[in-house]
């Protein structure tokens, strides 16, 4: 992806799902016009789902991730059927590709059952259209069998090999994809034209060379959105600029690390959040982490808390859930806690060994895979905070930071 790409936690998640033979792939590069075929250096070990972000008309800036066939056999094949599933959550959109010359399966019937039961709006891309038998007749589903497909869901048939209604898939996918909940904004929606705010963004060794990280980045690009106004601080400059302004700023947003030193150099006037924070309002759940965040004064010894990072590959955030997190986890409630860190997908399904899950901002998951993480918590019973809410709680200024978000209610996970 290009530097002026979107990122692409905020493009729309198109996985296409299918039998190993239904042609999958193909419909994929047909609707992309791309191979995305997927390639491993060692044949056959490949269990990961292709994903490439590119845009699609009339889409506009799309992941499309092309999933392993879900009628894989073997210990591989098992392992890429789950991670076919795992894929689902962070689908916007499925297409399931069947065979428009067989039968559909038992592992395509509880494909279509999870679209349902995640509530994943999804195409039955019916393929082969194109394909004849022997003697010329076509073989492909039509009658009774279209009948048995149309009732499963919306089908469309298209051919991989002759291109036959691939842009009407298209269209379909787009008009689905429109069908979802518009996303968040991140802070525009709380600030005025004109409106000054400031952010507070260290720069130690733990932080990327040469750049600000896609939090930052995105909180920035919100502002000038609202024709408000960035003024971007380390934190030993933060008093002196806040006494220069001129007039208040409308809030400071800080990197959560900081946060103990930006609440004392920021009057009490002022509102003062962070990066994490908004990203818990924007596609988390900020009551619920707040409410999570309590059970922090509940650990004992021997529990073990989960902390979880979206990032896929390089770490973004610093040393921050690795080692200061726990540092303060452990200084705070003085106890000796086991400690699990996970990054990018590998956020388990099953949490039931750990007495707390703190998350990362999650800037690069989209909305649809922090959804589905929260949901994971919730219908464990396993209190789910965030990270700048876990060190505003140990910090003692968790009602200051979420002021600005006044529905925001306390009190016990
Ligand atoms: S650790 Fe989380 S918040 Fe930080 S850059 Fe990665 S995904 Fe974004």
């Amino acid at each position: 992806m290009g530097l002026n790409a979107a990122p692409s936690a905020n493009r729309t998640h198109i996985g296409f799902f299918g039998k190993r033979n239904a042609g999958k792939s193909s419909i994929v590069n047909a609707v992309t016009g791309q191979a995305l075929a997927v390639v491993s250096e060692v044949k056959g070990t490949t269990t990961d789902p292709v994903q490439k972000a590119m845009e699609l008309l009339p889409l506009g800036p799309v992941v499309v991730i092309d999933t392993p066939g879900i009628d894989d056999v073997g210990a591989l094949g098992e392992l890429r059927v789950e991670k076919a599933r795992q894929a689902l959550n962070k689908t916007d959109v499925a297409v399931l590709v069947v065979d428009g010359t067989g039968c559909v399966s038992d592992p395509e019937r509880e494909l279509l059952g999870l679209f349902r039961e995640k509530e994943i709006p999804f195409v039955i891309a019916v393929n082969k259209a194109d394909l004849q038998d022997a003697e010329g007749k076509e073989i492909f589903a039509k009658g009774s069998r279209w009948e048995e497909l149309t009732g499963y869901g919306p089908c469309i048939s298209v051919s991989a090999v002759t291109g036959y209604q691939i842009q009407e898939l298209k269209g379909k996918i787009a008009s689905l994809a429109a069908q979802g909940e518009p996303a968040r904004r991140l802070v525009g929606d709380l600030l005025q034209p004109g409106d000054f705010v400031v952010l507070v963004v260290p720069i130690d060794k733990a932080a990327p060379k040469g750049r600000l990280i896609l939090p930052q980045q995105q909180a920035i690009r919100d502002i000038l959105e609202s024709d408000a106004i960035s003024i971007v601080v380390k934190e030993n400059e933060l008093k002196r600029t806040l006494g220069q302004l001129g007039k208040p700023p409308a809030m400071v947003i800080t990197d959560s690390q900081v946060f103990a030193k930006v609440n004392a150099d920021t009057p009490p006037e002022l509102p003062l959040t962070s990066f994490s924070i908004l990203f818990a309002r924007q596609k988390g759940d900020l009551q619920g982490a707040v409410q999570g965040a309590a059970a922090i004064g509940n650990l004992q010894d021997g529990d073990k808390v989960l902390i979880s990072e979206g990032c896929t590959h390089h770490r973004q955030c610093g040393d921050i859930g690795s080692e200061k997190l726990p540092r303060w986890l452990k200084e705070h409630t003085q106890k000796e806690l086991g400690i699990a860190l996970t990054s990018g997908t590998e956020f388990p399904e099953d949490l039931s060994e750990y007495k707390l899950v703190i998350h990362c901002g999650g800037c690069m998951l989209n909305g649809r895979e922090m959804k589905h993480r929260l949901k994971c918590a919730a219908d464990q019973g396993i209190p789910m905070t965030n990270y700048g809410i876990a060190i505003a709680y140990m910090k003692g200024i968790l009602e200051r930071s979420v002021g600005l978000f006044p529905d925001i209610v306390f009190g016990k996970p």
